[in-house]
């Protein structure tokens, strides 16, 4: 990776910007980091060594590109003609471009751009909902080859489920806000956003969870030094195709903590076992019911992505889809919600079994006062 800041300094534009670390750096050098001046890495893409080669080198990676400023900043106008220029230039580097100015987008790109250019990614930061409501769709409707979205700093739930349905997003990143006023960062808000990502087969990093995190209730002081470890050392990050969830250690509920839970649900107790349910039971038997839920885990829930995830689990037609809902082990987001269980993870035999057995237990417990006998019940569902 290397770092082009071809001008330095920035104006403030939105809640995200409240604690910059460009304007805590500067403060702390006693410089004004409002006033935008041109660097003496202006040129950096495009200079050379004294052997004539490029400085920089396509196997350095990723060109991340004014990290000290705003691409789009209307102070940088003068300046940003010669800078599409070298990034025409180096077709063979791969820039990045952070912005929270994703509405001048399209007043400030070359007249040759057409529908973007491969080498570049334009990311559009987004802080909270209303900011991802302004500027996602205008991010999704500019002439753009590669689109990322960037929630750093999170600073709270940000729904982005429609934004990623389009399958124009590349990547989301999340992380938390450094420093010592640094505001709170949720893990359930970092894992609501992977959980679509999941859903939607979109890359998800991980990137850091800022100086105070919060996990489980609690808030954290994480140093600046483990921010990125922290986050890293989760295996919250997701790409498709990998396994990476696999290394998640969580646990799931105990079977009090759940049933409190589930009881506090009125959409979870409305389900229950009618005369059909009961007889169908009957007449299966429970041996052969387990089965049913065993398959229905196992086709339905156990894939990284399961097709038509949130709705793979109806409402009604089976014993078992009724205790799915119940137990809150219907879709990937509710085993995540409810049992810890992470989305995107390959469910393993014990995943599998665990929620077999929870569905099993409702059932058991739900019909023994209708006549079905459980002799064999390993684990029930009883408060
Ligand atoms: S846009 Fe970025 S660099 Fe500019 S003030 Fe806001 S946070 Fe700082």
């Amino acid at each position: 990776m290397s770092i082009w800041n071809p001008w330095h300094g920035c104006k403030k534009i939105s809640p995200g910007c409240v604690n910059c670390y460009v304007y805590r750096r500067d403060e702390s050098i006693g410089k004004n980091a409002s006033e935008v001046s041109k660097t003496g890495d202006f040129d950096l893409p495009v200079k050379k060594t004294r052997t004539g080669e490029y400085k920089l080198k396509k196997e350095d990676g990723v060109v991340y590109s004014c990290m000290t400023s705003d691409f789009f900043l209307k102070e940088a106008d003068i300046w940003r003609d010669k800078c599409w220029d070298m990034i025409k230039e180096r077709k063979d580097l791969e820039f990045h471009i952070i912005t929270k100015r994703i509405d001048r987008f399209e007043a400030c790109i070359p007249e040759d751009w057409g529908d973007g250019w491969e080498n570049v990614t334009i990311c559009s930061t987004c802080e909270n909902q209303d900011r991802a409501d302004y500027r996602i769709p205008i991010l999704l409707k500019s002439p753009i080859k590669h689109r990322q979205i960037i929630m750093e700093p999170m600073l709270e739930e940000i729904k982005i489920d429609k934004y990623l349905e389009t399958g124009l997003i590349e990547q989301v990143t999340c992380g938390g806000e450094s420093g010592d006023n640094a505001r709170v960062c949720d893990f359930n808000w970092i894992k609501e956003v992977r959980r679509e990502c999941v859903r939607t087969n979109t890359r998800f990093y991980f990137k850091q969870t800022g100086a105070f995190f919060k996990k489980d209730g609690q808030i954290y002081k994480i140093d600046r030094k483990d921010q990125l470890k922290q986050a890293d050392k989760s295996h919250y990050s997701y790409i498709p195709g990998t396994n990476e969830a696999e290394k998640i250690v969580y646990n799931t509920p105990s079977k009090e903590n759940l049933l409190n839970r589930l009881k506090q649900s009125k959409f979870r107790q409305n389900f229950y076992l009618n005369e059909e349910d009961i007889q169908y039971i009957k007449d299966k038997g429970l041996d052969k019911i387990r089965e049913h839920a065993k398959d229905f885990v196992k086709d339905r829930l156990s894939a990284q992505n399961p097709d038509n995830d949130g709705k793979q689990t109806p409402m009604r037609g089976h014993p078992v889809f009724k205790a799915q809902h119940a137990t809150a082990t219907c879709c990937r987001s509710c085993l995540e919600k409810w049992h810890n269980i992470p989305s995107g993870k390959i469910l393993n035999e014990k995943d599998q079994e665990y929620i077999t057995e929870t569905i099993m237990d409702w059932i058991k417990t739900h019909g023994r006062d209708l006549g079905i006998s459980h002799q064999n019940s390993q684990r029930e569902f009883t408060s």
